[in-house]
């Protein structure tokens, strides 16, 4: 049943109720209520910033909303609406705010404009991996902050996913040394672009569209964009053929955010059935992303070489970073905090990772 019908379903109800003489608290007459809601059909709207059924993370949260149907038997139905749909991809955040939309599947980093340490939840330069991330998140304190930020914009967040670790790009020319990125245009988002930027490229944005014909005019010198899977979908193998290993998004967080109003007028039921979907999501996601980009490199064309940046590069984008969220920390406390959260986690969880997964990876060989 569509909200509308049964609100006036439930008016005509509590108007029954008044003629039968029962009289109860005004409060507890209120038909927008958690309680209200609970065993009932709810249909919430959910916009992404992807193209229809885009693969893994558009076919993840279609696999989110068939699972809410199927856990909740029927009663919690999410419409997932294709970027542009309901609202241009790019202003899911804003509109979901607002209450246009219910929900929204998007990139945190997106929406640095909002708020700088936003950036922080999707994930870090030379950071920390999904698996870390998620530890973060769920038990270092992030997702106290991050709820607490987003909450300033009637939004509530859940982690939706992640892509583990991302490649480095496509360039059109090896880089021997720092002063072979000098003037290159890239396209490169995020706190990634802002590194770069002190390395001498030119970091440009550019809609997803449009990437691979700049690529292969050569009006840009180079792109990230995710792993070998999605990047060999994109055709930009075709374009340049110097292929680096990832450091700028070691993990990036994707997100699955509600209006705070609408989430906290749900049953509990739903809201359960939500979060374990969205975490199942979140599992399978990474799990898939993992099986395909294994496939799809196994399969790249022998012309492809797949470089690693020069110690002096990788040194000077550490050196740059830095910078960057010294920066970053002075022009925004909420920056400074969560940064202080999430450098706190990485800390206490190092010595651990090196002697556990570093050290057991290097065993193995
Ligand atoms: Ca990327």
């Amino acid at each position: 049943m569509e909200r509308r019908d049964f609100l006036s379903a439930t008016a005509l109800g509590a108007g029954l109720l008044t003629l039968g003489g029962c009289h109860r608290p005004k409060e507890q007459q209120s038909t927008d209520t958690a309680e209200h809601y609970r065993g009932k059909k709810v249909t919430l709207k959910l916009a992404t910033s992807w193209p229809a059924h885009f693969p893994i993370m558009g076919t993840g949260v279609d696999r989110f909303a068939k699972r809410c149907y199927e856990l909740s038997g029927g009663t919690l139905e999410i419409k997932v609406f294709a970027k542009n749909i309901l609202v241009p991809a790019m202003q899911v955040f804003d509109a979901c705010s607002a209450a246009q939309i219910d929900a929204f599947h998007s990139g945190v980093y997106y929406w640095k404009g909002k708020n700088l340490a936003f950036s922080i939840f999707g994930g870090m330069p030379l950071g920390l991996t999904s698996e870390e991330m998620i530890t973060w998140l769920k038990f270092g304190g992030g997702y106290e902050l991050w709820r607490e930020l987003y909450g300033k914009f009637n939004l509530y967040p859940l982690i939706g996913g992640t892509t583990g670790p991302q490649m480095g790009g496509w360039f059109k020319k090896p880089i021997n040394s720092l002063a072979d990125l000098k003037g290159l245009k890239m396209r490169i988002p995020g706190l990634g672009g802002e590194v770069m930027k002190r390395l001498g490229i030119n970091p440009v944005l550019l809609p997803a569209g449009e990437i691979y014909t700049a690529l292969e005019r050569g009006t840009i010198d180079a792109t990230e964009w995710v792993g070998p899977a999605l990047d060999r979908m994109m055709g930009f193998d075709k374009a340049a053929h110097y292929y680096y290993t990832g450091w700028h998004e070691p993990g990036s967080i994707l997100e699955l955010t509600f209006n705070k109003a609408r989430w906290e007028k749900l049953s509990p039921e739903h809201q359960a059935i939500i979060t374990a979907a969205a975490e199942e999501m979140t599992g399978t996601m990474l799990q898939e992303f993992r099986y395909e980009n294994a496939k799809a490199f196994a399969s790249l064309p022998s012309y492809v070489k797949v470089m690693s940046f020069p110690t002096e590069v990788m040194n000077a984008a550490k050196k740059a970073l830095k910078e960057v969220l010294a920066k970053q920390s002075q022009e925004s406390t909420d920056f400074k905090r969560v940064l202080q959260s999430y450098e706190a986690f990485a800390k206490l969880n190092k010595p651990w990772d090196d002697i556990s997964t570093k050290n057991f990876l290097e065993i193995r060989g």
